[in-house]
């Protein structure tokens, strides 16, 4: 075989060897980082010594609570809220403290517009039909006019702490009428189910800030859909001694329902 030949040889190889590492194109870079594990949560871990300032550098997207779950975290573009059971809305100091975050540098690998009404359910079952595998993890972003969110926030609670399917039970709900936001959330699969919560979650922040929470429902006017394509998950698990001593259940689907109060 002459010199030219052997070079070609190679540069197919090289070829197909980059091809075959990126089955869906080229992807970002990027890993979702989370406090705490909701295993935990579910069983009343609220106090996490994880700071907003650390969280700040580990991602400028995302969802979670507050110590004491001091209600509804949303991280949008480096600028984290908490929204209040009040319904309140309050910028995030670095100081704060977590006991469950899920956040990530979103860069979109995909983009669509979607400018016809949809339920939430529709929406979820558009979203599903564009993810090219089930088995790894999505950040989700949907910017834009809605005609309808409905969310909800929790308020803090005192030691001993109750399991949050008891705190959802006295959840705050609030109804926004066509307002503009942005959805914060994440897509993720099944088998992480007791650590993160598997399937669709968002969290919602009006465009003036003003008005928020977990979603609960959504009817959708004219968006934008941003979907990030994510192969690494990070997990700082607390250093507390509550944290230690847990024993940390399983996570039952009915559990699920009632906390989360949306269908997969
Ligand atoms: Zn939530």
């Amino acid at each position: 075989m002459n010199r030219s030949n052997t070079h070609i040889i190679f540069l197919i190889t090289l070829f197909a060897f980059f091809t075959s590492i990126h089955a869906f194109g080229q992807e970002s870079n990027d890993a979702i980082f989370q406090t705490s594990i909701v295993g935990a949560i579910f069983q009343g871990d609220y106090d996490g010594n994880f700071t907003f300032g650390e969280l700040k550098e580990k991602g400028d997207f995302g969802l979670g609570t507050f110590n004491h779950l001091d209600g509804e975290m949303i991280g949008l573009d480096g600028k984290f809220y908490q929204v209040r059971s009040d319904g309140t809305v309050h910028e995030v100091s670095d100081s704060m403290k977590t006991p469950f975050a899920v956040v990530t540098f979103f860069e979109a690998d995909k983009v669509e517009t979607i400018d016809k009404p949809l339920s939430c359910n529709e929406f979820k079952e558009y979203i599903s039909s564009l993810l090219p595998t089930r088995n790894i993890f999505y950040g989700i972003k949907v910017k834009g006019d809605f005609s309808y969110i409905k969310a909800r926030s929790v308020p803090k609670q005192k030691k001993p702490y109750p399991p949050l399917a008891e705190v959802a039970k006295e959840e705050a709900i609030f109804e926004f009428n066509n307002i503009n936001g942005t959805m914060v959330g994440f897509w993720l699969p099944e088998y992480l189910k007791d650590i993160n919560i598997s399937g669709f979650h968002f969290h919602f922040i009006s465009d003036n800030e003003k008005s928020g929470g977990h979603v609960l429902e959504c009817n959708l006017k004219n968006v934008q859909l941003e979907i990030d394509y994510i192969r690494d998950i990070n997990i700082s698990l607390p250093d507390t001694k509550s944290f230690n001593t847990l024993n940390i259940n399983t996570i039952k689907s009915e559990e699920v329902k009632k906390v989360e109060g949306v269908k997969k």
